[in-house]
């Protein structure tokens, strides 16, 4: 058997193999690094993939949050609402800006964010939310939209961990994760969805004005060379990134038709068992599976780990300490509602290899592995 890895991106590269390393040799000779025509093509197709009007790529998906919210305008003291229940990138850059962090809850079933939390968490001063697809399902989109058209505040989709998934809007309309709100932002990094062989990231948006202050933020506030009319920053997706990401958008579908098998063989062999609960898909989204993730009922997580461990299998837990529990958040967050779920999930979630390349003898290793611990 295959070693297990919680990501295996050397498989996946095998198989792209020469066509990535002619992609980047093709960059080197070519000498343009920056901006080059390669950034240029995958930016229109991501633009097509997504159906959405405006793509702009970033150096990373921190950075991609950060000149969001920066295009938006947004000022010092004005409330950002996020889960705390996510990865850090998602409200370090709220706290970086000197805005204000509201954290609001997550759903039991998905892991995402809460619409009646967020009402519940809406004041005046509320200018952005932020909601997370986390580990690939997609937030309740409709509900999230709805609280915020009623107040007039901007929506920003966390969409790192979920591109590639598909939201079906009550209207009976699929769109994209990250192109349904305000804007989208999203990460190239290597173990993501989609991930490039460095670092890299992007912004989505139908909107053309933002479209415009989001490439000016990020290009040094410049509107013409030389002329800087904000305060931007230097953000970038350098070309052989453009280049790998081109050939592997490609497979996108199918690598998130790769993760979905894995998840089903992990389901099939877990859903009667009464000590785990399976990922829900709502039926509103399907599921990328970033990750999978169980929630464990009355089992030690810890010795789970070590029994999986000694076998050769990592897991690993996201997140095992929420951002509202940071010590670098201490001192600027707000408590303002109850976060039960997130406090609850930190301390009972798990999650398994998963990636594009698990074959049927390491799914059957992994699960009867799982089982064995269950049975002792
Ligand atoms: C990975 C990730 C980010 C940040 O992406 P980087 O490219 O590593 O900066 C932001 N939000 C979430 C939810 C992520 O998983």
């Amino acid at each position: 058997m295959k070693n297990l890895q919680l990501v295996d991106l050397k498989t996946q590269y095998e198989k792209i193999e020469s066509e990535v390393n002619a992609a980047v040799l093709n960059v080197l000779k070519s000498t343009a690094f920056i901006n080059g025509p390669e950034v240029k093509s995958f930016q229109a197709e991501f633009e097509n993939y997504l159906d959405v009007k405006h793509v702009i790529p970033v150096a990373n998906g921190t950075d991609a949050l950060q000149i969001a919210l920066m295009a938006l305008g947004l000022k010092p003291g004005d409330e950002v609402i996020s889960p705390s229940f996510t990865y850090i990138a998602t409200a370090e850059v709220i706290g970086l800006l000197n805005l204000t962090p509201i954290f609001v809850d997550v759903d039991k079933e998905t892991f995402c964010m809460n619409p009646d939390s967020l009402k519940a968490a809406i004041t005046s001063k509320t200018k952005a939310i932020v909601p997370v697809h986390l580990y690939g399902h997609c937030a309740p989109m409709d509900e999230i939209m709805e609280i915020a058209n009623e107040h007039g505040i901007a929506v920003i989709e966390d969409t790192a961990q979920g591109i590639g998934s598909n939201y079906t809007g009550k209207d009976g309309v699929s769109k994209k994760a990250g192109t349904i709100g305000t804007v989208g932002t999203t990460s190239f990094f290597p173990s993501k969805n989609l991930g490039c062989y460095g670092d890299g990231g992007a912004i989505m948006t139908n909107d053309d004005d933002l479209a415009a202050m989001i490439r000016m933020v990020s290009n040094h506030g410049q509107s013409k060379r030389y002329y800087h009319d904000v305060i931007g920053v230097n953000s970038r997706l350098d070309s052989i990134q453009a280049a790998i990401l081109r050939i592997k958008l490609k497979h996108l579908d199918t690598y998130l038709y790769e993760r979905n098998i894995a998840a089903n063989f992990y389901n099939n062999e877990f859903s009667e068992r009464p000590e785990l609960t399976v990922p829900k898909t709502a039926s509103y989204s399907d599921h990328g599976f970033h990750q999978y993730t169980l929630i464990l009922n009355g089992v030690d997580r810890d010795e789970l780990m070590k029994h999986l461990d000694k076998k050769g299998i990592p897991s690993n837990i996201y997140y095992p300490l929420p951002v509202h529990e940071q010590k670098s958040f201490a001192e600027i967050f707000e408590d303002r509602v109850s976060l039960e779920n997130t406090d609850y999930l930190k301390m009972k979630v798990i999650s398994l290899p998963m990636h594009t390349e698990l074959d049927e003898e390491q799914l059957e290793f992994i699960t009867s592995s799982v089982i064995e611990f269950l049975d002792q």
